[in-house]
């Protein structure tokens, strides 16, 4: 067995050495701490501006491209030397915290480990390995699982190519495209073991042996592992295993969940980690059970009982969370392909074919498939759904796995999802904050009394903060359309469609999403004629912003754009209509926090939870959404807009006409004019008022604050008493 080397996360950037004054830049550019820190990232900032936008917010390309005489003036500069002194200081507090809220509730589980697994983890821009909200919530997690001190790793992978970037042609069309990623520019280090080597694990793949290597990520005091199979031993084919996110090829896609799942329980057993809880995030990583199973079947003295037993072991010191109430959105295999990639390995788990079968198997209108989510479903004791609503379609799709049980006794729960408030939260109201709602606000986050303060917050200050954040988005869009002007490779339409005729007082509704299609982006395009009224009132006009990418391989989700491309660049709508390209974290934090309203058209009941409108709803952004996901469970009547009430539909025609009615309705009548109502100091007070009913429901209720809570004391704190009782037992478990 190899051990973990104690981390040496670069006191600098490899080959570069800074000042000695602010000789630590470069190990805070390697702890992700300073991506939730609200002022830490002026550090580079302060340093060179231009610079810093030019490298997207990386800090470690910063570093190793600032020029020597920027950091020298830094390093002389009194004011930023203190400055950098105090970040530091609240960097070693955080690190050398001992009184986290896990330490005070669970001294005697310090000890334990929560290993947490997820295809995506979307922690920052500059760290492109996610896709979307799956990924976006996976990141938070880890946040609130570093400020709650849980003793929790992760493990994911290093897509080198990252998810697709988005370009969209003058007729409207979806362009992919993909930046190579350079590791030695990441915020990642390679995991070494006592001799330096790199730390390896092998996975067999139909035949082969496919090696990955281990990168580390910091995220606060949590790490994250990252799988990365481009390394030399390995065939060019299998270099690519690991390259891009979400594939369409199946053959790579059961490579990667392979890799992900039982690769990444050999990571974790190659660096000494002996995880007493698993979370699967979601079904890519649904393997790592077989693992377990194989590691248990090796170590469990032989008798008639073994099999019952390890699975037994297994499921009670397992969490599933399942993310998708679109049944296509749940992965399956062909069982022929799972013969492939596994015939060799049932036999180790002592199975035979239709048993080892029998653990995935699922019956679909086409046939019978192995799917990740009934083999995850199946050996988990803790499962979630992310929404009350999202808890009952689950249990109603996954009825045939308990037929025996009445639908609402199916054993899945739900704990909805939350968004990590100090991430998403604009600077100037965690300022706000510090000022209103007492200085420990952030201690006390999932506690209605601290947000119930917003109330003291006078309208003034209140509208300031929302003006700045609305001319803060529209001057980057602005700059942007300026880029791709001045690039030479557009077309003039493109500019206007990319927003330069935005109106920083015009009333702004952003949708910003991925494209599936039950997302509904075009619901509002069923009745353009009264789309072009309500954007060209002279006096009280409307601006809709779009962003968001489409699945390369989901044509009716490119057709969307495309449809509403064309919208966007017809004269009619005066340049009011806006898509902006290549939605990622760093346009989502721009538009959640600079709009007015934020909007959410799902198809009811297919959106699981959703969590852009969390994030727009503590920036003080009104959410006007169907009752679906968190919304059905956040909307109080006063704290925002329902879009249709709560019926149940089976004919989607007869619900978007519905839904789009009831939207159209709710702009006209409601939205626009509570915007526009201003008093002599055009000060829009009744707006206020409901922004401040939903800053105060909504940001308890909805953080990752709360929810990795529920995640601790419901799932991970039973699943470790389980373990605890049984250590003994598991621990014959052989490392690889
Ligand atoms: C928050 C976020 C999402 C999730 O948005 P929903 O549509 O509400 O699920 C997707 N992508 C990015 C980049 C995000 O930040």
């Amino acid at each position: 067995m190899t051990t973990l080397k104690a981390p040496n996360h670069a006191a600098s950037v490899p080959g570069i050495s800074l000042p000695q004054q602010i000789g630590r830049l470069g190990e805070l550019a390697y702890n992700l701490w300073w991506t939730w820190h609200p002022e830490s990232r002026r550090l580079f900032e302060r340093i060179d501006a231009v610079l810093w936008e030019q490298v997207a917010h990386n800090p470690v390309k910063f570093l190793q491209q600032v020029k020597r005489k920027n950091l020298n003036a830094a390093a002389q500069d009194r004011r930023y030397v203190e400055f950098y002194n105090r970040i530091l200081a609240e960097f070693d507090a955080y690190m050398g915290e001992t009184d986290t809220w896990f330490a005070r509730t669970y001294p005697n589980l310090l000890g334990q480990t929560i290993a947490y697994f997820s295809m995506e983890f979307g922690l920052h821009e500059s760290l492109p390995m996610y896709a979307g909200g799956l990924g976006v919530l996976s990141g938070d997690h880890l946040k609130e699982a570093s400020d709650l001190g849980l003793p929790l790793v992760a493990v994911g992978f290093l897509y080198k190519q990252g998810y697709f970037r988005q370009r969209i042609t003058e007729d409207g069309w979806q362009e992919a495209y993909f930046d190579k990623i350079e590791p030695n520019e990441l915020a990642i280090t390679p995991v070494r073991d006592t001799e330096g080597q790199e730390v390896r694990v092998s996975v067999a793949l139909a035949g082969r042996t496919v090696l990955a290597r281990i990168w580390r990520v910091q995220v606060g005091r949590v790490p994250l592992f990252l799988l990365d199979t481009d390394i030399e031993a390995n065939s060019p084919g299998d270099r690519e295993l690991t390259a891009r996110l979400y594939d369409a090829d199946p053959d790579m896609r059961i490579s990667q969940f392979i890799i992900l799942g039982i690769g990444g329980v050999r990571a974790l057993r190659a660096l000494g980690i002996q995880p007493a809880v698993w979370h699967m995030n979601e079904g890519p990583s649904a393997f790592l059970n077989l693992e377990r199973l194989r590691e248990l079947m090796n170590a469990l003295p032989k008798g008639e009982d073994t099999w019952e037993r390890a699975l037994e072991l297994v499921r009670t010191t397992t969490v599933f969370t399942t993310h998708t109430s679109v049944p296509a959105g749940h992965s399956n295999f062909p069982l022929w392909m799972m013969e492939k990639y596994f015939s060799s390995y049932w036999g180790e788990l002592g199975l035979d074919r239709d048993s080892f079968m029998a653990l995935g198997q699922h019956q679909e209108p086409w046939g019978t498939v192995f799917g990740v989510t009934p083999l995850a479903l199946r050996l988990s004791a803790y499962r979630n759904a992310v929404s009350e609503l999202h808890g009952q379609v689950s249990r109603k799709m996954w009825h045939v796995l308990w037929p025996d049980r009445s639908e609402d006794e199916v054993p899945i729960t739900s704990i909805t999802n939350g968004v990590h408030t100090a991430t998403w939260l604009a600077r100037r109201f965690h300022r706000l904050f510090d000022v209103y709602l007492g200085p420990d606000w952030r201690e006390r986050l999932d506690d209605p009394a601290t947000w119930e303060r917003i109330w003291d917050i006078p309208d003034e200050e209140l509208w300031a903060v929302r003006k700045h954040l609305k001319r803060q988005l529209a001057a980057y869009i602005r700059d942007r359309a300026r880029q791709q002007w001045a690039s030479g490779k557009v077309h003039p339409i493109q500019i206007v469609s990319a927003g330069v005729l935005l109106d920083p007082y015009a009333l702004t509704i952003g949708f910003a999403r991925r494209f599936a299609t039950y997302k509904r982006a075009t619901l509002l395009l069923r009745d353009t004629e009264r789309l072009r009224r309500l954007v060209n009132q002279p006096d009280r006009p409307v601006q809709f912003i779009f962003a968001g990418k489409a699945h390369p391989a989901d044509d009716p989700g490119k057709h969307f754009i495309q449809q509403l491309y064309q919208l966007v660049k017809q004269p009619a709508f005066s340049g009011r209509l806006v898509f902006l390209e290549d939605y990622d974290i760093r346009l989502a934090r721009l538009l959640v926090q600079g709009v007015d309203v934020w909007l959410n058209t799902p198809r009811r009941p297919f959106e699981a939870s959703g969590t852009s409108g969390q994030k727009a709803a503590i920036n003080g952004v009104l959410h006007l959404s169907v009752l679906d996901g968190w919304w059905r469970e956040g909307y109080n009547g006063q704290n925002g807009w329902a879009i249709g009430d709560d019926t149940d539909y089976n004919d989607y025609e007869a619900q978007d006409a519905a839904d789009c009615e009831s939207l159209y309705n709710l702009l006209e009548n409601e939205v626009v004019p509570l915007y526009y109502d201003r008093d002599p100091d055009n000060i829009p007070r009744q707006w206020l008022k409901k922004v401040r009913a939903s800053m105060a429901t909504i940001g308890p209720a909805f953080s990752t604050r709360r929810m990795v809570k529920e995640y601790t004391t419901t799932m991970y704190i039973p699943a470790m008493e389980w373990y605890l009782l049984r250590r003994q037992e598991m621990q014959g478990a052989p490392v690889r």
